[in-house]
């Protein structure tokens, strides 16, 4: 095949390009009416009482550490089989990150070596946990509440890789990822490989009206308008500034191409679905490990992961073949930022990367196509 398949890319349908040409001609570029329908709209996906359109991802990220007040006095826990910004977003408040390790079986964090750094440091050490819906396999969040709240800690969940994607809580409910019932904040990423992409931009979900609130103004340089905020009033143009906030806004254009990507996530969702099942079922029996999510999980399927030995040489082999297949992720812990500021032992991790590949996983990835996938996979063991 000639054609370069890659392992992620984004869907772009005729509709999304004339949702984004009306915006343009519209009056508002950005701070208009087009974003606060995108936030609800994606809120009621996901399932959450309130949403915050922002610039990216780690923008995401970064609010919700400065509105849950890390310092540098905070300590927080996150695993190294992510994006560092996952863990940055502490460093960007001064706060300190601890990695724990990942289960093998999941790739997802893992709770009980969570539970054993909380358990071993005095009480207190630790603000915060911030968990990751890896590849789309969504954190049981239930577990982690009862756990952030004998410790005293936040969760931020981030579910970049998840929207769509559900665990089953012990009451037998189907709780989304992002819906804010276990977690504090949850954060989305736009990115062209996400599943619904606007080029760049990020959500921040929450059922806190709070922390809501906080965000909203934090979002655009801590500046309120509020008559009931106001300390004084000098007029119609008078605003005050609360808090060191950011520009960290979205804009409308953006937010006309996210509500035309996110009426098609459910079809979307249902095709990675079917590209993974598909895989599933070409992998059974064979020397490359997949990891299968139980039947009460609802596996959002950003990633398709396979492990095996000669990872590297499966990696290039691909590469002669146009198939551009990723590693996720080199552990965050062992990036020379974070070796230098500490040792973090996490053999499930190191292992995993060592062995892990990301094969290509996309709603436009045709059937052929994945069959050509499949094949030189296949091929390359024997
Ligand atoms: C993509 C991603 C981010 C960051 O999102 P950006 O929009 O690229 O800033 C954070 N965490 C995870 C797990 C991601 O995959």
């Amino acid at each position: 095949m000639n054609r370069k398949i890659p392992y992620g890319k984004q869907y772009i349908s005729e509709e999304d390009i004339a949702a984004v040409s009306k915006a343009l001609t519209a009056d508002f570029l950005t701070q208009g009416p087009t974003i606060l329908e995108f936030e609800n709209k994606f809120a009621a996906y996901v399932g959450s009482k309130y949403a915050i359109a922002v610039a990216n991802g780690t923008a995401a990220l970064h609010l919700c550490t400065l509105a849950l007040g890390v310092n540098e006095k905070s300590k927080v826990i996150t695993t190294p089989i992510t994006f560092t910004a996952s863990a940055n977003c502490v460093r960007y408040c001064d706060g300190e990150v601890d990695f724990a390790d990942i289960d093998s079986e999941t790739v997802l964090l893992s709770i009980e070596s969570v539970r054993k750094k909380l358990a071993l440091a005095p009480k207190g050490t630790y603000q915060g946990i911030i968990p990751v819906d890896f590849a789309g396999y969504p954190v049981d969040l239930e577990a982690y509440r009862k756990l952030a709240d004998e410790y005293g800690c936040w969760i931020i969940e981030d579910a970049c890789h998840a929207p769509g994607g559900y665990f089953t809580d012990s009451k037998g409910i189907k709780q989304r990822c992002g819906n804010g019932q276990y977690a504090d904040l949850a954060i989305f990423s736009f990115h062209p490989v996400k599943h619904i992409a606007c080029g760049e931009g990020g959500m921040i979900t929450t059922n806190n009206e709070k922390l809501y609130q906080k965000i909203m103004a934090l979002r655009t340089h801590g500046i309120t308008k509020d008559p009931k905020k106001l300390t004084e009033n000098h007029g119609g143009w008078y605003y005050e500034m609360h808090d060191l906030g950011y520009n960290y806004r979205f804009t409308d254009f953006q937010a006309a191409l996210g509500i035309s990507q996110l009426s098609r996530a459910p079809e979307n969702l249902k095709r990675r679905k079917a590209i993974a099942k598909k895989y599933d079922e070409a992998f059974k029996g064979t020397a490359f490990e997949v990891i299968l999510p139980d039947n009460n999980t609802g596996h959002a399927y950003h990633l398709y992961v396979i492990q095996t030995d000669n990872r590297k040489g499966l990696y290039d082999y691909l590469r002669t073949k146009n198939i551009f297949a990723q590693i996720h992720y080199i552990p965050v812990n062992t990036q020379p930022y974070y070796k230098d500021r500490g040792e973090y032992p996490t053999p499930n991790a190191n292992k995993y990367y060592d062995r892990c590949l990301s094969l290509p996983m996309y709603p436009t990835l045709t059937d052929e196509e994945q069959d050509w996938v499949v094949e030189q996979v296949k091929s390359f063991r024997k």
